[in-house]
């Protein structure tokens, strides 16, 4: 009998001992555990990846982390939103409308530097890529000096193309942005109830699943961090700018060997934490004040997400709660407006 207790109770040390560190080192290991990071945007699907002919984006995200209820900068319009995802700063602060960011070859906002400048900050040699459609992304957005690898490219099989070239060309990039535009032209076009929307969609799962099994193949996946989004939603009849909720909410797709199984991120998660998951899988610490991005709790294992630090952006917190209600009213006093 006493040898029984004896043997449980040395179990029950050695567990203590070697187990708990181990436990310590999976759970901390988010915070930097990734080489890669790769964000494929596609252009106003807002949250339309949930259905279920997304095959491909089912089957790389089943045990992966997923949000449909992510939260868009109030313009629901792409040169705020990709501008406030590369950042991680508010529209109220930036301001970007889609002319601004699509209207010169300089950079506009040297204040709010981008993902890719705080990389390249703290990894002067990292390979750098950022593939569009909507070119106004790396002319508006994307530094021009820091030695990003910039290519525009359309339409989106060329994107498509070009990727998978470049991966299995063997290059590693340490973060990598790829646009797609074809799902917001069909929203232009038909809008999002439409056959050619939903055409549209399944083309761009293709597109995913076909750059996500590249990613795979070249072994990047091993330390990679792949994540899925879209700058905004289409209304049915097509069109996007306003407040409605079919326009204001946008999906937010994580998988690495870290991200929570099952993981649906923070109720308050806005597309701009993009930035922040971004820096914080890459092991890079931002304190640049503007930024205000957070990393969402359910998103990392072991990882209790972030605070918002909404002092920064005051105007941000005020007038975004007041817009966030009148969406959740639904948006009464859009049908007034173009
Ligand atoms: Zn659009």
């Amino acid at each position: 009998m006493m040898k029984k207790w004896i043997a449980l109770f040395l179990t029950l040390v050695l567990t203590v001992t070697f187990a708990s560190p181990a436990l310590a080192a999976q759970r901390e290991c988010s915070f930097g555990g990734y080489k890669h990071v790769f964000i494929v945007g596609v252009d106003g699907a807002g949250t339309y990846f949930e259905k279920d002919y997304m095959t491909n984006f089912h089957r790389i995200f089943d045990d992966g982390a997923v949000r449909y209820g992510v939260r868009t900068e109030t313009k629901t319009d792409s040169g705020p939103n990709w501008t406030s995802i590369l950042t991680g700063v508010s529209y109220f602060k930036h301001g970007a409308e889609n002319g601004v960011v699509s209207g010169t070859d300089e950079q506009k906002f040297p204040q709010y530097p981008s993902v890719f400048s705080y990389v390249r900050n703290a990894m002067p040699d990292a390979e750098l890529a950022s593939f569009c459609n909507w070119s106004a992304i790396n002319v508006g957005i994307v530094e021009d000096d820091i030695g990003v690898n910039k290519q525009n490219y359309a339409p989106d099989d060329e994107v498509t193309d070009k990727v998978v070239e470049y991966i299995e060309a063997g290059n590693k990039p340490t973060l990598f942005f790829i646009h797609l535009d074809a799902v917001d032209a069909a929203g232009h076009g038909y809008g999002s109830s439409s056959a050619e929307y939903e055409e549209a969609m399944k083309g761009s799962d293709v597109r995913i699943g076909k750059i996500y099994d590249a990613i795979e193949r070249a072994g990047l996946m091993e330390d990679g961090l792949f994540l899925v989004t879209a700058d905004h939603g289409h209304k049915p009849t097509g069109g996007h700018g306003r407040f409605s909720k079919i326009e204001s909410l946008s999906t937010i797709a994580l998988k690495g060997k870290t991200v929570k199984s099952g993981g649906t991120l923070d109720s308050d998660t806005k597309l701009r934490d993009i930035a922040a998951i971004v820096l914080y899988a890459l092991g890079i610490k931002c304190t640049t004040w503007h930024f205000t991005a957070k990393v969402p709790a359910n998103c990392f294992n072991g990882v209790i997400g972030q605070v918002r630090p909404v002092h920064k952006d005051v105007i941000d917190l005020l007038c975004g709660t007041f817009m966030w209600i009148y969406t959740l009213l639904g948006a009464p006093l859009d049908k007034y407006f173009p």
